[in-house]
């Protein structure tokens, strides 16, 4: 009651919440009171929580941000749903999010802009904006995010929170509103690294309706927490030092990187010499599954549908043209485009080869240390409006995020300090395949 209460206080400020489910979080307390009270709760069982609202819930709306699907009530859970709600945890309400998680501002929101709680001129970051100002402004715990390009990292770096996006396949995408299938990840957003170690418990194991879900044993994410930082190998890639990072946020990296230093970690320089290509070849390979992923919001099935049209065609074009904003309209023609004959050799399979590169340079660097430390994001939050009339330099700010998602590989954002505006700012380790358990171990060292 004193979250549900918060969250009316403030949303209206703040945007974070597109939709606040009273009764049902009210019923969920109470089952989870009657669960504790007969002995049957777990770790999380009682604790308040909000899904973004990419994660499909049934009979209550889920809308990804998009007018497409702002009449869109879910017929069924999610499997990152279900598991929570099986976990007892007491679902709030749904976060606001950039339009089809196409965004690292959230102003790409068909319900409106999210505001940073620290500052309201600035961005949230996006696309999980919502879920990451719900946790900084304490309207929640904990939420859920998804990760692409880096939306689950780049909103916690800038609100000031800890977010994990785990190894591809560990956390099912069924009931998970699809972006770029081979790149989306769900994950947990938290104040702690303690926190997204528990709740990645409940939302990682093996589901046979996302075929891309890795059938593995279920593993215990809380296991290395107390693990000392001495004994482990911290690479610097010398590409995220280099120019376009911005001198307050590599000031507060390089506190970040003394920290660990202190904590008995041994430091190297490594590199990544892609780095650069992560950006060419995301904006391709990401709008490329977009586009095909979007084609179902044809407004004959489910989501929004012209009021009035002259034939089937007709209809078609007036519910997309309606349906969908500009930045998501852009991807799809970007995405129809470098997957056209003619264009397929020269656009997409070189993206998908270059995809290839940096996973191999991944695994070069992981021969010479266990885990990878950098920037999130190469500013502190910016102001709203500052970068949404131009698309390529809001590409662009995602320099250090997208070759983990290409890659695979698993990668958190921490709180690690503040830009000489007052912004939080987070520090970025990546991991290889599986070394979540380790890795949120570091960080819980360094908090
Ligand atoms: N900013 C990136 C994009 O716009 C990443 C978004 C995400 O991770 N969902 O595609």
């Amino acid at each position: 009651r004193d979250y549900l209460a918060r969250i009316d206080a403030l949303n209206p400020q703040l945007n974070a919440f597109i939709t606040v489910d009273h009764d049902g979080a009210l019923a969920a307390a109470d089952a989870a009171d009657a669960a504790r009270a007969a002995g049957q709760a777990c770790a999380l069982t009682g604790v308040p929580f909000a899904h973004k609202d990419v994660f499909v819930t049934e009979g209550l709306l889920t809308t990804c941000g998009s007018k497409m699907l702002g009449n869109f009530v879910g017929p069924y859970d999610a499997h990152v749903v279900s598991q929570c709600r099986q976990a007892g945890l007491v679902m709030l309400g749904k976060t606001n999010m950039d339009e089809f998680a196409m965004g690292s501002s959230n102003e790409n929101s068909a319900f409106g802009a999210v505001k940073n709680p620290w500052d309201v001129k600035a961005i949230p970051g996006g696309s999980s904006g919502g879920s990451a100002a719900a946790v900084a402004a304490g309207l929640v715990p904990a939420a859920t995010g998804t990760d692409t390009g880096g939306s689950i990292r780049q909103p916690a770096s800038h609100c000031g929170i800890t977010g994990i996006k785990p190894t591809y396949g560990t956390v099912s995408r069924y009931g998970m509103v699809a972006y770029a299938s081979s790149l989306d990840q769900g994950g947990p957003m938290a104040r702690t690294a303690e926190d997204c170690a528990l709740l990645l418990n409940v939302m990682a194991g093996f589901d046979a309706r996302d075929s891309t879900c890795l059938d593995r044993a279920k593993e215990d994410y809380t296991r290395s927490l107390n693990h000392p930082v001495a004994g482990l190998t911290i690479g610097l890639p010398k590409e995220f030092f280099a120019a376009g990072l911005s001198a307050d946020v590599a000031r507060v990296i390089d506190a970040a990187v003394a920290q660990f230093k202190a904590l008995g970690a041994k430091i190297v320089e490594v590199s990544l010499p892609k780095t650069e290509l992560s950006i060419p070849a995301y904006y391709v390979i990401a709008p490329a599954e977009a586009s095909s992923n979007l084609s179902r919001y044809d407004g004959a099935r489910y989501g929004h549908r012209a009021a009035q049209y002259k034939d089937l065609t007709d209809m078609y074009e007036r519910s997309r043209a309606e349906g969908f904003g500009a930045e998501v309209k852009r991807r799809i023609l970007v995405g129809t485009y470098v997957l056209s004959h003619g264009y397929y050799d020269a656009y997409y399979i070189q993206a998908q080869k270059i995809r290839r590169l940096i996973a191999e340079d991944f695994q070069a660097a992981f021969q010479q240390c266990d885990f990878i430390l950098g920037p999130v994001a190469p500013t502190a939050a910016f102001n709203l409006g500052e970068k949404s009339d131009d698309p390529v330099q809001m590409y662009l700010s995602d320099i250090y995020t997208l070759a983990v998602n290409l890659a695979g590989l698993p990668g958190m954002s921490l709180p690690a300090g503040f830009a000489d505006n007052g912004r939080p700012v987070g520090v970025q380790l990546i991991g290889n395949y599986f070394s979540e358990a380790a890795m949120l171990g570091a960080a819980h060292q360094f908090q």
